[in-house]
């Protein structure tokens, strides 16, 4: 059985302040659960006030990028070293805003995700179709040059640890969420190219999240799909009601 994972991303929002308050309110609402795996996600600004605040609960932290080198002289980049002492669990890479506005490959984001599981960092792989892939028939291509790429190089026993985020771009932020039906079509896609890639029994276990639009209303039907394990939240994971009624549907 594959433990659900609820994993909410900030953005490029919220400052120390209103991250401390978001951070204390989840704390409270949900920082002792364990039947479902819970992760926050703040810019990096407010990674060690909300590493802080739920050191003591069942809450883990994530960060929204990571460098693929180790040290030096890359203006702008965080490496791993900087997360780990921040008690940084969890790095979603290849998010698709990443890939659209800085323009981040297939090929550099596998060189995150390497280093990532190299340093014991927990990578959340995002791969997903824009709405002209899908209209044009083209979403298992797109998804599976992703996640193959995406995951070269990295052995079976890493898949127990590692999370892939299936998230549609045309979902993403735009209150369109994409049926249980097509999720969950698109999930067990992600898992048979696992399956080739490395076997049946990391097919068995790597977790598939989905992301795009996702709320308390609209997470049970789709968490309920044999193939999706969480999910990856945008603005839903900005407000302790709307994040916290995500985790309980996951329960
Ligand atoms: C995301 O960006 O990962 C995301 C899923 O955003 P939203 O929930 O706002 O669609």
């Amino acid at each position: 059985m594959r433990k659900k994972i609820i994993a909410g991303n900030w953005k490029m929002n919220k400052t120390i302040e209103e991250a401390v308050e978001l951070a204390n309110g989840l704390k409270r609402e949900v920082g002792g659960c364990t039947e479902v795996d819970v992760v926050l996600c703040p810019p990096f600004t407010a990674l060690k006030s909300v590493s802080d605040i739920v050191s003591e609960s069942q809450i883990a932290v994530g960060s929204q990028n990571m460098s693929s080198e180790d040290e030096g002289a890359y203006t702008g980049e965080i490496c791993h070293t900087m997360l780990k002492e921040l008690f940084v669990r969890y790095v979603i890479l290849g998010h698709s805003e990443r890939r659209e506005y800085y323009k981040e490959t297939d090929e550099w984001v596998n060189k995150k995700v390497i280093k990532a599981l190299e340093k014991n960092l927990r990578p959340i792989l995002c791969v997903g179709e824009t709405l002209e892939d899908r209209e044009s028939g083209n979403t298992e291509k797109v998804v599976e040059v992703q996640v193959r790429e995406g995951l070269k190089g990295v052995s079976a026993d890493a898949y127990t640890e590692l999370v892939i985020a299936y998230e549609p771009v045309w979902a993403i932020g735009t209150g369109k969420v994409a049926s249980a039906e097509q999720a969950q079509e698109v999930h067990a896609f992600i898992r048979g190219i696992v399956k080739d890639m490395v076997g049946a029994e990391a097919a068995d276990a790597v977790r598939i999240q989905y992301g795009g639009s996702m709320k308390p209303g609209n997470a049970a039907e789709l968490l309920s799909q044999p193939d999706i394990d969480g999910g990856l939240i945008g603005g839903a994971a900005l407000d302790v009601a709307s994040f916290a009624g995500i985790i309980n549907a996951a329960k």
